[in-house]
């Protein structure tokens, strides 16, 4: 939202000052320096997430777990793991938060579920929350179509509800920033975001 008001506001401007540097009453280093703001605004919304300049995002314990009790003079943190399922971390990890009885979210990665899916299935057995990382986590996932980002979160929430039953509610892009590609993307799936990186609308398991 905040990137469509940019936008045309950078339009508006940008027609208003070509008319007048056509008139000759303005310089069009004017042009120039509205450019690089502009630029600007665009990186910095992909790297400050929590401006939710492109798309809206979680990025605090209280919007990630509203049903946790959080006081203003407590700290709270909550847990995840990306890049698995790894056959030996993600069991090692698991048996630790086992042991510990601590409930954490676990953002996997489409590609790295297949013979893996014991694993998965345990993760969701023990409570954690699985959340979308992408299926190839490609380090290009930011500048690729929204078509392209669309398919890579759908064959991973397939993937992870072949296994689980359950569609995650949570995704986290595999690069840290969002662009506008990725909102489009996004917002055909209906997901809602994680801050740190993203999210999922409607279910939500709810955490110990
Ligand atoms: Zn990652």
């Amino acid at each position: 939202m905040k990137f469509k008001i940019v936008s045309i506001a950078f339009l508006i401007i940008t027609l208003t000052l070509l008319f007048f540097i056509v008139r000759e009453q303005a310089s069009v280093w004017l042009l120039v320096l509205l450019f690089v703001v502009y630029i600007h605004l665009l990186v910095l919304g992909s790297i400050f997430i929590q401006w939710n300049f492109y798309i809206k995002s979680i990025h605090s314990v209280s919007e990630f777990l509203p049903e946790a009790p959080i006081h203003h003079h407590t700290k709270k943190i909550c847990l995840t793991f990306d890049d698995g399922i790894h056959p030996v971390h993600t069991a090692t990890t698991l048996q630790i938060l086992r042991n510990k009885n601590v409930k954490a979210h676990f953002f996997v990665i489409g590609k790295n579920i297949e013979g893996n899916e014991q694993l998965l299935k345990e993760m969701y057995q023990d409570g954690h929350q699985i959340g979308n990382h992408s299926f190839n986590h490609s380090w290009n996932f930011d500048l690729r179509s929204s078509t392209d980002m669309q398919k890579e979160i759908e064959d991973t929430n397939k993937s992870i509800q072949a296994v689980t039953g359950v569609k995650p509610q949570i995704f986290r892009p595999p690069v840290r920033g969002y662009q506008s590609q990725f909102s489009k993307g996004h917002s055909k799936n209906k997901h809602a975001q994680h801050g740190l990186e993203p999210s999922f609308n409607g279910h939500r398991r709810k955490i110990q």
